[in-house]
């Protein structure tokens, strides 16, 4: 086999999937270096007695429907992937559960339907709820209409796109909390803040924008075959285009001289030619272990080193010996909350102790195969500070991760009683799992933590002050979750044939 491409993939998360496809179909020899033995990062299953349990995907975005096919779903047309896999939409975005409070409440995955649930269960806010949804949408249109290329300072993007201009140094906080006063409507409106990592005074308004609206306006879906189908779908392509998929074995080094990529040398020791390297591992690792921080400006250095890493999660996944009907799980996504203050669940979440607020995903409600018949699979997950968990010893780390499943058990159970008597087999992951099967810093599940100053405009571009070094993945722009991901990919793979034709 040579041993010179035309590209090197390093990561075979979903950015670097995406990357390597779209080079290969461009007729780039690519080969791709996955350190772990199955392809995804993230985008991943595993097996334990007679359960696949997913490792991350709950909600996909920009999937759309057959007759108005959404962003991601175009990406993977384009990518030739689309096709290979069957989608499976969920209803409801979410269902959103406080008992203490007595709120209980769905939001339907369409505008419409989102805003109407809002104002039935909060009428004495109709004003302040309708101006946010209003608001976000306004982004959301701004940053569709944005041209590649537009030099975000100019005051030209401040009166061309205001609503952007506005959002985009802006925390949610800014618009949520001005407008909305009852704290269990801010609670069923910014209940996703844990997709996205930070609470509403921290977590940037142009991100939490992009994903709430990119899910009202084409729903949310889930794959059949779970996300492995869409990562094997990614290899599948890459090979079928006659790139090289190695599982396995990863990258010790990304050679350079001059201030140019000239190479890349495995763990297994084997040299590889090339001029391009498209790095799915995260940056810090890259800049650091891969070619050394000497190699880079100081600035790039700093910038790096500076931003803190995105929320990590611990899951406990339960494999249950009933049908998912007689548990009374009847809806895929359930934010269960213990307090109905946003902020207060971050703070709790970023202890080193069990939050009661957590989220719980029943995958047998929209794909009934899922699992062996007349059994179910139910994820629980809560958001937490990977950076906590390294410092623990193996003691204090098992009896964390056995007080997480404990807890959260017993307050699932409060809502669907008998679930507790019904675990087959029980799995839990946490921040230092996230690491082992990523390489991600404390377990990191969206790159950089995004705030306002890392918004989806102002992150890490896919170039990198290297020539031929390119990022793809959560740590670079647009930023985390599956289809940024995938994006970002596909956005480095143009970056490539650009700057190369
Ligand atoms: C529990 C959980 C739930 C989630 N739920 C959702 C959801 O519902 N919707 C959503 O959109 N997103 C969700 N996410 C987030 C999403 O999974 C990630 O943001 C996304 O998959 C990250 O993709 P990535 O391209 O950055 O690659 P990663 O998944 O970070 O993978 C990077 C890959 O690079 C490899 N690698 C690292 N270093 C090397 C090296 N030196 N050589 C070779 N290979 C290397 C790693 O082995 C890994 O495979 C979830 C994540 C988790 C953990």
């Amino acid at each position: 086999m040579t041993n010179c491409f035309d590209a090197v993939v390093v990561g075979g998360g979903l950015g670097g999937l995406a990357a390597a496809a779209a080079l290969a179909r461009a007729g780039r020899s690519v080969r791709l270096l996955e350190r772990h033995v199955q392809p995804g990062g993230y985008a991943t299953t595993f097996t334990r007695g007679p359960f696949e349990f997913e490792a991350s995907l709950h909600e996909l975005s920009g999937i759309g429907t057959p007759q108005a096919p959404g962003p991601l779903y175009r990406t993977l047309e384009r990518l030739d992937v689309a096709k290979r896999l069957t989608f499976l939409p969920i209803p409801d975005l979410y269902r959103a559960v406080a008992p203490r409070y007595g709120l209980d409440m769905r939001l339907p995955a369409s505008r419409q339907g989102a805003t109407e649930a809002l104002l039935d269960a909060f009428p004495h806010e109709r004003a302040g709820i309708t101006r946010v949804m209003d608001d976000l949408f306004a982004i959301e249109r701004d940053v569709d209409r944005l041209s590649d290329g537009v030099d975000l300072s100019t005051p030209e993007v401040i009166a061309r796109y205001p609503a952007f201009a506005r959002a985009a140094r802006s925390p949610l906080a800014a618009l949520l909390y001005r407008e909305v006063g009852d704290p269990l409507a801010r609670l069923a409106l910014g209940q996703m803040w844990s997709y996205f990592g930070l609470p509403p005074s921290r977590l940037s308004l142009l991100l939490f924008a992009s994903g709430l609206t990119t899910y009202l306006s084409h729903g949310a879906c889930t794959i059949k075959g779970k996300s492995q189908a869409l990562s094997n779908a990614l290899v599948a392509v890459i090979e079928d285009a006659g790139g090289v998929v190695t599982l396995g074995d990863g990258a010790r080094e990304i050679a350079c001289s001059s201030n140019r990529v000239s190479g890349v040398i495995t763990d297994h020791g084997e040299q590889l030619q090339t001029e391009t390297v498209v790095a799915n591992a995260n940056p810090l690792i890259v800049a650091f272990d891969l070619v050394g921080p000497d190699r880079f400006p100081a600035a790039f250095i700093r910038r790096i080193s500076r931003c803190a890493p995105s929320i990590s999660t611990v899951c406990v996944h339960l494999g249950l010996s009933n049908d998912r009907r007689a548990l009374g799980l009847d809806d895929h996504e359930v934010f269960i909350n213990g307090t109905v203050d946003l902020e207060q669940q971050y703070r709790d979440a970023c202890q080193l102790e069990p939050s009661d607020s957590f989220l719980l995903t029943a995958y047998n409600v929209v794909d009934a195969d899922f699992s062996p018949q007349g059994t179910c699979v139910v994820s629980l997950v809560a958001a937490c500070d990977g950076r906590a968990w390294s410092k623990l010893d193996s003691a204090g780390y098992r009896a964390l991760k056995r007080r997480y499943a404990e807890q959260l058990v017993a307050r699932a159970a409060e809502l669907y009683p008998g679930l507790e008597h019904h675990i087959d087999v029980e799995v839990i992951s946490t921040p230092i799992t996230n690491t082992r099967y990523t390489g991600n810093i404390a377990g990191a599940i969206y790159g950089f933590a995004p705030t306002p100053d890392e918004n989806p405009a102002f992150r890490l571009p896919q170039r990198a002050p290297i020539d031929g070094l390119w990022f793809a993945g959560a740590w670079t722009q647009p930023g985390g979750g599956y289809q940024p991901s995938i994006e970002s990919g596909v956005a480095a793979a143009d970056a490539v044939l650009t700057s190369r034709s």
